[in-house]
């Protein structure tokens, strides 16, 4: 993907000088608060925590500097949020609708929000309660390092991912299935998780698709990185990889086959009508 010298999006809170420290990271209220039904759509990182959850809880917070790398990360997550922008701002008109961004908050190890703590245990994620997307950038290294997903794109699958979230937010739809969820068994409540993540997969695809004809900066190596991406991220090569058997009855993302499948369909079709995820049986 091209990026550099490109431009950036304005809704970029950076938080990354503050650090909540006093080895704050995310503590058993903190995970679940997080893990509250509905207001938490992320990236599945559970399978990769492994006792990585620390309880302690003072948070003092110190400047930390920011190196070359974190000031290239910034940039290239606020153009990708500026292209989310500009393509989600089109199809909202083609809906008579304005598109109202969402804000994304950069952070390094732990940050406060109002759907639970922020740190490198949660992964990326979106709040709909204050209409931010939370990212740590290093996990763009634990993607490529850890979980096999790597290249520029891949990280910009992640930013529209979770941008995607915010667009079902703002369609109405987070809200209308959150709310059937709460009164929902544990079953029903993890099939329409699935539901709401595959579709956010379909909203990416149709954005990677839109923005590569937009502005002709993403090539079909970009397409296979955020292809092999959401094979990485799916729930059973995830459990696998943490050396568990996978149990359906527990996804809440989708299978890798699955999220291939309708980040792939939302680049096919590039419309939005293609990314019904919750009226077919056949995810
Ligand atoms: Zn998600």
């Amino acid at each position: 993907m091209k990026w550099q010298g490109r431009r950036g999006s304005r809704n970029i809170e950076d938080r990354r000088g503050m650090r909540m420290g006093g080895g704050a990271g995310i503590g058993g209220f903190g995970l679940l608060a997080v893990l509250a039904i509905g207001y938490f759509l992320g990236i599945d990182v559970t399978p990769l925590l492994n006792g990585q959850m620390d309880g302690s809880g003072e948070i003092v917070q110190s400047d930390v500097p920011l190196t070359e790398a974190d000031r290239q990360a910034g940039q290239f997550v606020s153009v990708t949020l500026a292209d989310t922008e500009d393509v989600w701002a089109d199809n909202f008109r083609q809906l008579g609708r304005t598109y109202q961004p969402a804000t994304l908050v950069l952070f390094k190890q732990v940050t406060p929000s109002p759907c639970g703590n922020a740190s490198g245990a949660t992964g990326p994620f979106y709040c709909p309660i204050d209409k931010k997307v939370y990212l740590d950038t290093d996990f763009f290294t634990t993607m490529s390092q850890r979980m096999g997903a790597g290249g520029d794109f891949a990280a910009a699958y992640v930013v529209a991912h979770e941008v995607a979230h915010h667009v079902q937010d703002e369609l109405g739809i987070l809200e209308k299935v959150n709310s059937v969820r709460q009164r929902s068994s544990q079953a029903v409540s993890n099939d329409l998780s699935v539901r709401i993540e595959l579709q956010a997969d379909c909203f990416s695809g149709i954005w990677a698709r839109q923005a590569a004809e937009k502005f002709g900066t993403i090539d079909r190596q970009d397409l296979l990185e955020a292809i092999n991406a959401a094979k990485q991220i799916g729930d059973d090569t995830l459990m696998r990889n943490a050396g568990r058997i996978p149990t359906p009855e527990a996804f809440t993302h989708g299978t890798s086959q699955q999220r291939q499948r309708w980040l792939v369909r939302g680049m096919e079709a590039g419309q939005i009508e293609a990314c019904d995820t919750f009226g077919t049986d056949q995810l």
